[in-house]
């Protein structure tokens, strides 16, 4: 959306300061996302109360009507049009009547069609490949917002990974709402599932720069994916699996494509196939019929399988899922006990892999060369996701550098840059 209102001239400012148009791109995965675009509607609007307000995102998508009644909001804008915001940023005009706003949505099946210039970082690009989701968990509103599972064209991906490398960009994170249903005609050439075809021919790819990929589902965690995953050449030792639950009955209910065995088996398989892997995951507290029991086994999951980063809900009923029709809801200060504790968990896990790196090597990615001296502030990332903050950071004269960790502080590694450099 930046690089359309660019291009078509616009001059692009912080949200926090005066504007003619904010964008807002909304998500709806919880209420709570709901209750922040509105929020930020009301914010832009206290910068400038003649500004135009458009809404867009999942949010915009999926409840047209509620964006639109909004105080202030000019355009609702779906999902499909959100990469051509420019052309209907100079098309806007003020509502006629208070809560009137223009509604723009239609019926999901595109995909972006440029190719992107580049992003604020000089250091990690974002490469779309997959978009949409063919799977109706119960609490998800997602797979509404998004459309149904559409693939990038194989030739288009490359050429943008090729193009960002050029452009000197050290790591490429590979993303897709459902990234394992990834499929594209020129990908099945009998090697295997096409994400895992999709990333040799990426591997291949001329230039130093290293892989990550965004999130991935358990049920897409083939040994032959784990295989292309373990070169620590190209692939970060860090995934980002899409947990939920560790209890069978609730993986059930929220159908999902995995049970609690398969799902140990798929983390220890890809902790045996990537030497040193670090595990965030998303993980649910409290969805509908949670017992103390299926509690215990998600706790257990994330003990057992060492996730440091859990990226953790509190179960959020949203409108006409089956999951909010569910009579047994665990009630709201339930989940958010649960939530805490899942977090306390990962923290522990995490402290503990942290200690563990220090006297240790590794790559840095400098994705903020001035970061304040702050106890938790940070430099960047090594492969594995864990944030580092240099002693020295004047000697990182390149976008990636070999540190020697020493330390560590808060939730960051403390690290000199290493004198080979
Ligand atoms: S796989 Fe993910 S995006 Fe798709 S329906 Fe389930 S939770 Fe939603």
């Amino acid at each position: 959306m930046a690089q359309d209102l660019a291009r078509d001239r616009w001059k692009l400012v912080d949200s926090a300061e005066f504007a003619d148009v904010y964008v807002i791109n909304s998500c709806t995965v919880t209420a709570e996302a709901d209750r922040q675009t509105r929020q930020a509607v009301r914010r832009a609007l206290r910068q400038n109360p003649q500004a135009h307000v458009i809404v867009t995102g999942c949010y915009a998508q999926n409840q047209a009507d509620a964006c639109a009644e909004i105080p202030g909001v000019s355009l609702v804008l779906g999902n499909d049009h959100k990469h051509a915001v420019a052309r209907f940023a100079r098309n806007l005009k003020k509502p006629e009547r208070p809560n009137d706003a223009a509604i723009q949505i239609d019926r999901l099946t595109g995909l972006p069609p440029a190719l992107l210039d580049g992003f604020d970082s000089r250091s990690r690009a974002f490469v779309q490949v997959q978009q949409g989701c063919d799977q109706s968990c119960t609490f998800c509103v997602i797979h509404r917002a998004r459309g149904p599972s559409r693939s990038y064209d194989e030739a288009h991906i490359l050429r943008q990974i090729g193009n960002f490398v050029n452009a000197g960009f050290c790591e490429v994170v590979i993303c897709g709402v459902d990234l394992g249903s990834y499929v594209t005609a020129d990908a099945l050439d009998g090697s295997g599932p096409a994400l895992t075809s999709l990333l040799k021919k990426i591997a291949q790819l001329p230039g130093a720069f290293r892989i990550r990929l965004s999130s991935i589902d358990p049920v897409h965690l083939t040994d032959d994916l784990l295989a292309v995953l373990s070169d620590p050449d190209r692939f970060c030792p860090y995934l980002h699996v899409s947990i939920q639950s560790g209890s069978t009955l609730i993986l059930k209910r929220m159908k999902r494509r995995y049970d609690r065995e398969f799902l140990k088996d798929r983390l220890d398989a890809a902790r045996q196939h990537i030497e040193g892997l670090v595990l965030g995951a998303d993980v649910m507290a409290g969805f509908p019929t949670e017992s103390e029991q299926d509690f215990a086994d998600t706790v257990d999951i994330i003990d057992h399988s060492q996730v440091i980063y859990p990226h953790v809900f509190s179960f959020s009923a949203r409108p006409g899922t089956p999951a909010a029709r569910i009579p047994r809801q665990v009630p709201k200060t339930e989940r958010r006990r649960r939530a805490a504790i899942l977090r306390t968990t990962g923290e522990t896990n995490r402290r503990l892999a942290l200690q563990r790196m220090v006297g240790s090597t590794g790559r840095l990615i400098v994705e903020r060369p001035d970061a304040v001296a702050k106890s938790n502030a940070y430099h960047g990332r090594l492969a594995n996701y864990m944030p580092v903050r240099l002693e020295d950071p004047e000697k990182a004269s390149a976008s990636e550098v070999g540190v020697e960790i020493h330390g560590v502080s808060e939730e960051v590694l403390v690290a000199r840059v290493s004198p080979s450099e």
